[in-house]
């Protein structure tokens, strides 16, 4: 136990370790198959994602004799096929300054994470402008601009309540002037009028295109994993909202839920570009698909 990214880690063992020391060997049947689905399911896969993994681990082995050891690794080697495809860093490109708008709920972890990145940018010799979009939240400029001094950014604002997309317009033109290589644009969460929210990311869109035709070149969207299933209903609805290019999932640090990136993975395709395993600055990982693939099934 300990050190991995991914606190999944050790579900297996609730089955496995109950009645079956490491190295005993399990016939492969229905029952243990369905055993299997039922903590894939427990860690958050979903019911569709689960039976595939299960079903595709089994094929061709069924009614074989597998410690519990080749049944973890056979799992972990399935699970790591579906995350290799989307583990992707977001792509950096020469043309500046290089808009990432950021999506997502609140309390997803936007702010944290635009602070994060910008922090990590930063160390790779980038320069980076955020602005704090959310206007009508207060609380959140506030907290953009704490994360804005720990990454030692520059955090634009605008009057409680003023149009994002005239800050957004501002920070383009302030990026642009500092020679900026890269600006973060955070915006609303709030999901209850969504007509409205909407309106203001796509009015954010049409401003910074006036600048750039090209922007935003990505839109991250937050999602915190410990919402487990509720994260593919706000994949659905933030791909309607925006042009979502990927994904960080936030706080697998807290959760042993971490099996919903495998259905995300499996229903979108969507790049997952890091990974947040807590709330300091250095908190933000890669997303290493074999790593999680053992975490989840160890
Ligand atoms: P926002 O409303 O989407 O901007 O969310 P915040 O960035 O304010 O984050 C909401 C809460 O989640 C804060 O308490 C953060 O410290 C916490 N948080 C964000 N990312 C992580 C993470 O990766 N791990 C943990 N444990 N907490 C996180």
């Amino acid at each position: 136990e300990g050190g991995g990214a991914v606190s999944g880690r050790g579900f297996f063992n609730r089955l496995l370790r109950r009645d079956a020391a490491p190295v005993v060997r399990r016939t492969l049947d229905d029952d243990m198959l369905e055993q299997l689905e039922e903590l894939l399911i427990a860690a958050d896969m979903g019911v569709d994602t689960a039976m595939r993994v299960a079903a595709n681990m089994a094929e061709g082995r069924m009614g074989r004799k597998l410690s519990v050891e080749e049944i973890k690794g056979l799992l972990a080697d399935e699970v790591a096929r579906i995350m290799e495809p989307v583990a992707r860093p977001m792509p950096l490109y020469s043309k500046t300054p290089q808009v990432v708008l950021v999506v997502g709920v609140n309390g997803s972890g936007k702010t944290t994470t635009i602070g994060k990145l910008a922090s990590q940018f930063r160390a790779a010799g980038k320069t980076v402008v955020i602005a704090a979009g959310d206007t009508f939240r207060a609380a959140a400029v506030e907290q953009l601009q704490i994360w804005g001094e720990r990454a030692g950014v520059p955090v634009l604002t605008a009057p409680e309540g003023s149009d994002p997309a005239s800050l957004a317009f501002d920070a383009m033109v302030k990026a642009e002037q500092d020679g900026a290589d890269l600006l973060m644009i955070d915006t609303a969460g709030r999901l209850q009028n969504r007509a409205d929210l909407m309106e203001e990311l796509a009015k954010i869109v049409r401003v910074i295109r006036k600048k750039d035709p090209e922007a935003p070149h990505n839109t991250l969207l937050v999602l915190d994993a410990t919402t487990g299933q509720n994260a593919l209903l706000q994949v659905e609805i933030f791909k309607k909202l925006a042009d979502v290019s990927g994904l960080v999932m936030t706080k697998l640090d807290g959760t042993a839920k971490g099996g919903v990136l495998v259905a995300l993975a499996d229903k979108f395709g969507l790049p997952i570009h890091a990974i947040g395993v807590g709330e300091q600055i250095d908190d933000l990982a890669p997303f290493d698909p074999r790593d999680f693939a053992e975490a989840l099934t160890g």
